[in-house]
C-alpha cells in the first residue's frame, strides 16, 4: 500500500470511527468527563450534581442548574429580571455588540450573564447570584454590576447573607470603563453591607478569573472554591513574561490557593449546600444571643441548628 493509499483509507476511515461518540454525546444520554475520560449515564451524573462518579472531576454547571442545585424547591425568588445591557460604546469587533448580545440572549435564554435572587438554603433565607460562563464568558459589564449592587443592597436592607457563585473571564471588553465602573460599584455596595455586619461569601467556581478576581470574588469574610478550580487575576503568560520566571503547575488552582491564603475553604459541589447552610448558621449564632430576649423565635432557629451543625461535622 502506498502512503496516498494509506491517507485516502485513512480519511475514509475517520467519519465510521467518530460518527458513534459523537451521537452518544449530542444525544445526552451519555457524558464523557473531560478528566478522565469515562462515559458516565448523564442521569446519574446530574443527581451526582455533574461530579464525575469515577474521579470527582466537577464539570461545568450553568445558572439554572446551580440554583436547583443550592436553593430549597420553590423558594427562589429571581429579582431585576428586566435589567438587560445596552450597547452604549456602539462598539464593534468581528460582530457588533448589540448582534452578540442578541443572538447571546436568543441562545440562552439568559438577558446577560448573572442571575439573582433571594430563596432559602436548607431553610436559610440568603441573597444569592450565581454567574453564566455561556453568557460571553460570563463577562462582567454593567448589568452584572446593577444587578449585584441592587441584591446586595435590598441584602442589606433586610439583613441578608449574600453568596455570589463567580464564573467569569473577567470585564466586559465591549463596555470598555463602563464594565470597569462596576468593580468599584459593586465593592461599594459590599462595603455598606459589611458594615452592618453581615455575612458575605463569594463562591469560586471553575474559572475565576480577572475584574471579579480584582474586586467581589475576593472581599468574602469567608472565601470559598470548588476544587480544581482556576482562580486568576491575569494570565500565566502575562505573568511568567513580566516576572521572567517558571510558575509552578498548579498556579491559580483553588488548591494552590488554599496553601497560600488567597482562599479559605475548598467545598466539593455535592457538599457545597450543606456547608453554605452551617456557615450561615454559625455567623447567626451571636447575634441570636444578643437578640435572645426580644426574639425568641430567632433563638429557636439557632438552637436548632447548632444541633445539626454538630451533627454533621462529626
Ligand atoms: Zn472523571
Amino acid at each position: 500500500m502506498s502512503l496516498l493509499d494509506w491517507f485516502a483509507n485513512r480519511r475514509k476511515a475517520e467519519p465510521t470511527n467518530q460518527a458513534q461518540p459523537e451521537r452518544d454525546i449530542s444525544d445526552g444520554l451519555w457524558t464523557k468527563c473531560d478528566a478522565c475520560g469515562v462515559m458516565t449515564y448523564t442521569k446519574d451524573l446530574r443527581a451526582n450534581q455533574m461530579v464525575c462518579l469515577e474521579c470527582g472531576h466537577h464539570m461545568r454547571v450553568f445558572s439554572e442548574e446551580r440554583i436547583e442545585q443550592l436553593m430549597d424547591a420553590d423558594t427562589w425568588i429571581p429579582l431585576n429580571e428586566q435589567v438587560s445591557p445596552i450597547d452604549p460604546l456602539e462598539f464593534r469587533d468581528r460582530k457588533a455588540y448589540s448582534d452578540r448580545i442578541r443572538d447571546t440572549q436568543a441562545k440562552t435564554g439568559l438577558t446577560d450573564s448573572i442571575q439573582t435572587g433571594i430563596g432559602q438554603i436548607d431553610g436559610e433565607p440568603a441573597a444569592v447570584a450565581v454567574m453564566d460562563f455561556r453568557f460571553m464568558g460570563g463577562s462582567m459589564g454593567s448589568v452584572v454590576g446593577e444587578k449585584l449592587t441592587r441584591l446586595i443592597e435590598k441584602a442589606t436592607a433586610e439583613r441578608l447573607p449574600v453568596l455570589v457563585f463567580c464564573a467569569s473571564g473577567g470585564a466586559r471588553m465591549q463596555e470598555g470603563m463602563l464594565s470597569l465602573m462596576q468593580m468599584a460599584k459593586i465593592s461599594g455596595a459590599l462595603e455598606r453591607h459589611r458594615d452592618a455586619k453581615l455575612l458575605y461569601i463569594p463562591v469560586l467556581t471553575h474559572p475565576t478569573t480577572g475584574g471579579v478576581t480584582a474586586s467581589f470574588a475576593m472581599l468574602g469574610d469567608l472565601i470559598v472554591a470548588e476544587p480544581k478550580a482556576m482562580i486568576a487575576f491575569a494570565g500565566r503568560r502575562v505573568i511568567e513574561q513580566t516576572l521572567r520566571e517558571k510558575l509552578p503547575d498548579d498556579f491559580q488552582t483553588a488548591e494552590y490557593l488554599v496553601q497560600h491564603g488567597f482562599v479559605d475553604l475548598i467545598v466539593p459541589r455535592t457538599q457545597m449546600k450543606a456547608t453554605l447552610a452551617q456557615l450561615i448558621r454559625l455567623h447567626q449564632l451571636p447575634s441570636a444571643k444578643v437578640s435572645a430576649s426580644t426574639g425568641a423565635a430567632s433563638l429557636n432557629g439557632a438552637g436548632a441548628t447548632r444541633d445539626t451543625a454538630s451533627s454533621s461535622a462529626s
